[in-house]
């Protein structure tokens, strides 16, 4: 089970609270294509020949490419892996992008699956996250989208921005399950230090982000989408029986996977490295190892802490047959005597030897999964 994640570092203006690498121009479009298919070269033998069941081009704004360049990229990734025949194809694109000129053409491209970043359908919270695009491209793209004949669909949508009221997120949800997309990814607004967002609010010129209010739209997100009939399968992934994301489940599952692009991450089990976070360095280095800003090979300790978060935010849940064959009786010991407060607290449950987050837990998932972390 591998997949190849590629970072596009593209966009066209940077939403206020954005943290991710990317720079608001594609004017070294063509320089950086050409050093991803070199990257690609040099790291042909990075999964050793295992099977690629997924490929993510994210970013930044991937639909920010031309057809042509996801053409190149599909030839090279073919001629050099071993890329599944049924393999999901996901491109993240965002709403501004989805002309019928470019679906029908993406449609040619070996893509088969797209990540719509729509995140809100009302345009003050589009404004106060300074997205590109308005309500309007919102609703458009994805009756777009599937008039181009592609069928498989994940959206984004934010929760916990202080112009969305608890009505208007129900409304969101609503125009969400009036589209019969299968899958949905769901964030709480995070105010990352160094962002826009997080300078406007500390000028007082942006509201500031209401903790209580982005825990009860988690609530209603959490209730709503068990109401439809889906599965709480990640703690912000929701997905009918058989749509879950084949790509991000790899990494939940502890899957090997090989990042290409500026800042992407690649782990293979033993050792995790990411690329430099810039565009310069990595298009003068892509063809050298320089593209990899670092490389660390994990200790036992980090390997269990990766495990206990990953797995606890998952439905699949913290297996503890897992932890007692994979990393022994003293981290088994240490993870039992950690998590009985949390069972105690019912924020976990445990049943038939896993531990899961019961929906309470839920809105501590990252607090519980370090207060059961190793020292490392
Ligand atoms: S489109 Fe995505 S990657 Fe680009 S600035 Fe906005 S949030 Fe960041």
């Amino acid at each position: 089970m591998a997949g190849i994640y590629i970072h596009i570092p593209f966009c066209k203006q940077k939403c206020h609270y954005c943290n991710f690498f990317s720079l608001a121009s594609n004017k070294y479009r063509d320089e950086f294509v050409k050093a991803l298919l070199q990257e690609m070269e040099m790291k042909s033998d990075y999964l050793k020949g295992e099977e690629v069941r997924t490929v993510y081009i994210g970013g930044g704004t991937p639909s920010m490419l031309e057809v042509s360049d996801i053409h190149l990229i599909s030839e090279k990734l073919n001629t050099l892996f071993s890329i599944s025949k049924d393999a999901e194809i996901t491109l993240e694109a965002n709403p501004d992008d989805i002309s019928k000129v470019y679906l029908k053409a993406l449609k040619s491209t070996f893509v088969n699956r797209l990540s719509i970043g729509i995140q809100s359908f009302f345009a003050d919270d589009l404004h106060y996250l300074h997205r590109v695009h308005d309500e309007v491209q919102s609703r458009k793209a994805i009756e777009e989208a599937r008039d181009a004949g592609f069928d498989k669909f994940t959206i984004d949508l934010i929760y916990g921005i202080p112009t969305l009221t608890n009505e208007k997120w129900l409304k969101n949800l609503e125009y969400f399950f009036a589209t019969g997309i299968n899958h949905l990814s769901a964030y709480a607004l995070t105010v990352e230090p160094r962002t826009s967002l997080s300078h406007l609010i500390s000028k007082g010129r942006m509201p500031a982000v209401d903790e209580m209010q982005s825990a009860q739209h988690f609530e209603m997100l959490i209730e709503k989408m068990e109401e439809k009939g889906f599965i709480h399968y990640e703690i912000s992934n929701f997905a009918r029986p058989g749509h879950y994301s084949k790509h991000n489940s790899i990494y939940w599952l502890g899957g090997n996977y090989l990042g290409l692009g500026p800042s992407a991450h690649s782990y293979n089990g033993v050792s995790r490295q990411w690329n430099v976070s810039n565009l310069a360095k990595y298009i003068q280095n892509a063809a050298l190892e320089g593209s990899v800003a670092e490389k660390e090979v994990l200790t036992m300790e980090q390997l269990y802490n990766e495990y206990v978060m990953t797995s606890l935010r998952t439905s699949w849940g913290c297996d503890l047959e897992h932890i007692r064959n994979g990393f022994g009786l003293f981290f088994l010991e240490h993870c039992i005597k950690e998590s009985n407060r949390f069972i105690e607290l019912q924020e976990l449950r445990l049943d038939n030897n896993r531990l899961y987050l019961t929906n309470k837990g839920k809105l501590f998932a990252d607090g519980i999964a370090s207060a059961m972390f190793m020292d490392s």
